[in-house]
């Protein structure tokens, strides 16, 4: 396999150092979309080609890069790797590489693993310390990239933004990649829209060229302080996919007969551009990563209705109403947002709020027909005194929280300061906690909310590297003090490990509970997420236009089904108004977020009507079906549109919306998926246009004509087969 025409320098060394490479005969994994090659050289793996039936093959020309030196008592010790062909294997789903150093005594393992028969394939490396010291390993990349491209061939990138606080203008990136052209994307347990810095991406990006509209794309299954770049010069395409190595320098504790594992990343080719990609990558995503059990419950997404339409005023009384008012709205699950609690950190009810405490009130829902939820900021410590509180004073406690607090410090009134899940006591704390409060509440839901996973801590005594206290900032936030230090990334490693241990230990001892990573809307989009929640808020912000956006964002790669819009109070003169704004949240999982008592006899019926099309009609597709980006993104002004289409069925459904524009009165919309040949009957729900038959053809290249009379109005559109 030395036949390729151009070696990276680290090839060239490598050669130099080891002699004679070995060379095996390339191994192969396939999926339906995605063909991967590798071999393994003497002292480095390699990925040779990425490819897709029937286009050409992009091929890699560099080895992996593998760390070459550990530390060992301060001092740093290289490494060198040789291939171990006896204990490497292959199989038709899984290669796995296995390369060792005497000493100091290392194995790593490079791993490739197609987990369904189509999408994505996955990899990993994981490094053992098999000597009896402890080490310190620097940052090994999950995933290094470095295609032969044809200088001329115009690329296009695209890369997705998380709808943290409020989606920004763009949101969906695509842009053409030109040589000379460098990116880099970041994520992390928490996302900052500063004015000052890059807002974060959910951790993916995708590469394709113009016009065919293939090429290939590559995600993170992990939550913590991770990156993606990508650089085009001349016949190169080259980038990085891991851990951020930023602030640097990274180094991880090693112990002896310990490991580490790089996140696990997935590569994936596709042909036909950014929606067949995702098309792919939803189903892969919904069948690999998420929990099957929540998916044996047919009202998942679940309809709900969260107290927060009335903030931190809730209580027992108001809660029963809000039950009462849920169930007969159609609604599938009542959920207590912040406000509940004796206090941050004590999260027992209120005995004024809730003398009664919570258990009756999930009694009431579920005699009621409805689910249970609560939100709850689990890893927040404040000056709670009462048995079971988690009280930033207590010394054991104080060690837990990533920094020491200033004397002045209060906490918010739903906010505290976060602990360090990767210690392992505040660990263990938060294990009990958790499984409490699902057990005493009877809670069909726990949603997360806040700062809740550690980036970043001043401690040396916890498991990860300690800080560097030359460069280290704390700030605060949102009530919360944070670290950035050399060491935050290794901080959020072992935090996001813990919380996955958490949410897994959940799952295994309360089957069908639900879990929502909400994490102040929007901050903690990720595969990894995916893996370990059952859906995510998508945006903090909650207007028609903020939660179309952030839904036409996420959709691009994650299921349908996880992205939670809350629908909140916003101005709706007119009933086509207010059929607008519940729309607007009723792509994805739905969860309303204002006072339905305050409603009108009318909003009342048209919002019952609304849900029970949600949940009959809607859902099936939302959970089942192909998603198309059929209009830009919306601006709030001019139309947008989401159409579902599922193959199978042969039916879809278009979700068209007229922004604040007063001139244009129609608006045709291009479909995608359906067959050409194919007669369809279209129902206009709303009635806006008569119901009419026609061919697939004309819906794939003329479009469908929308029209409505009003701003700020909307139109559900079904597709259903005509037998011929
Ligand atoms: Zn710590």
């Amino acid at each position: 396999m030395r036949c390729i025409a151009s070696w990276g320098k680290l090839a060239i060394l490598l050669l130099a150092v080891s002699g004679a490479a070995f060379a095996e005969t390339p191994a192969q994994l396939q999926t339906a979309d995605t063909t991967l090659r590798f071999t393994a050289d003497a002292n480095a793996p390699r990925l040779l080609t990425l490819q897709t039936a029937g286009r050409p093959a992009w091929t890699n020309r560099a080895p992996e890069t593998l760390i070459d030196h550990v530390k060992v008592d301060g001092k740093s010790v290289p490494v060198k790797w040789e291939f171990n062909p006896q204990a490497s294997q292959t199989s038709a789903h899984k290669i796995s590489y296995v390369y060792e150093s005497s000493a100091p005594h290392l194995r790593l393992t490079w791993e490739w693993e197609a987990r369904a028969g189509y999408g994505p394939i996955e990899h990993k490396i994981r490094i053992e310390n098999l000597g009896s010291q402890e080490l310190w390993a620097p940052l090994q990349d999950s995933f290094r990239f470095d295609w032969q491209i044809d200088p001329q061939q115009p690329l296009e990138h695209i890369y997705i933004e998380k709808g943290a606080g409020t989606p920004s203008s763009e949101g969906t990136h695509r842009a053409v990649l030109q040589s000379g052209d460098k990116w880099e994307g970041t994520s992390s347990t928490y996302g900052h829209p500063g004015p000052y810095e890059p807002r974060e991406i959910i951790p993916w990006q995708l590469v394709q060229t113009q016009g065919a509209q293939d090429g290939w794309y590559v995600g993170i299954e992990f939550s913590g302080r991770t990156h993606l770049t990508i650089e085009r010069e001349k016949d190169s395409l080259q980038g990085e996919v891991g851990l951020n190595p930023n602030p640097a320098p990274f180094y991880t504790r090693l112990v002896a007969n310990g490991s580490f594992e790089t996140p696990t990343i997935f590569v994936g080719a596709f042909t036909s551009g950014a929606d067949a990609a995702g098309n792919i990558l939803r189903r892969w995503g919904r069948n690999v990563l998420t929990n099957p059990e929540t998916w044996k419950n047919p009202n998942y997404p679940t309809a709900t209705n969260n107290s927060w339409g009335s903030g931190m005023e809730i209580n027992e009384e108001l809660a029963l109403h809000m039950i009462r008012d849920s169930a007969e709205l159609g609604l599938e699950m009542f959920h207590i947002d912040a406000g509940w609690f004796r206090g941050v950190g004590d999260w027992y009810p209120h005995p004024q709020k809730f003398p009664h405490g919570l258990a009756p009130i999930a009694e009431e829902a579920h005699k009621q027909g409805l689910k249970f939820g609560l939100w709850v900021d689990w890893t927040q410590a404040a000056f709670g005194t009462d048995p079971g509180a988690l009280n930033a004073r207590d010394p054991k406690v104080k060690n837990w929280m990533v920094t020491d607090l200033p004397a002045d410090w209060e906490p918010e009134p739903f906010k505290g300061q976060t602990i360090d899940l990767g210690d392992p006591a505040a660990k263990a704390w938060a294990q009990n906690e958790t499984n409490r409060l699902v057990t005493d509440y009877h809670l069909d839901m726990l949603e997360h909310d806040g700062y809740l996973v550690a980036q970043g801590c001043i401690r040396d005594d916890h498991p990860h590297a300690a800080p560097d206290p030359f460069n280290m900032c704390v700030h605060k936030d949102w009530g919360s003090y944070w670290v950035l230090s050399s060491n935050s990334t290794d901080v959020s490693y072992h935090a996001v490990r813990a919380y996955y241990d958490i949410h897994s230990n959940l799952r295994k001892r309360h089957p069908g509970l639900m879990l929502e990573v909400c994490n102040d809307g929007g901050r903690m989009v990720d595969f990894g997420s995916a893996a370990h929640g059952d859906y995510f808020s998508i945006t903090d912000t909650y207007d028609p236009l903020s939660n179309r956006r952030a839904f036409y964002d996420t959709s691009h790669v994650l299921p349908a089904a996880m992205l939670e819009s809350y629908v909140e109070k916003w101005p709706v003169p007119k009933i086509e108004n207010f059929r607008y704004m519940l729309r607007s949240g009723m792509m994805g999982w739905l969860t309303i977020m204002q006072n339905t008592n305050a409603w009108d006899h009318q909003q009342h019926d048209v919002a019952k009507a609304e849900f029970q099309l949600y949940k009959s009609t809607l859902r099936p597709f939302i959970r089942d079906a192909d998603l198309y980006h059929i209009s830009p993104r919306p601006d709030g002004i001019h139309w947008d549109a989401i159409q579902y289409f599922d193959p199978k069925q042969d039916k879809g459904v278009v979700y068209a919306f007229r922004g604040t524009t007063e001139t244009e009165r129609s608006h045709t919309f291009v479909l995608q998926g359906l067959r050409p040949e194919a007669t369809y009957r279209l129902r206009f729900h709303d009635g806006s246009s008569p119901d009419r038959t026609v061919r697939g053809r004309e819906l794939l290249q003329k479009g469908l004509t929308l029209n409505l009379a009003l701003p700020l109005s909307s139109e559900i559109v079904f597709l259903d087969p005509v037998a011929r």
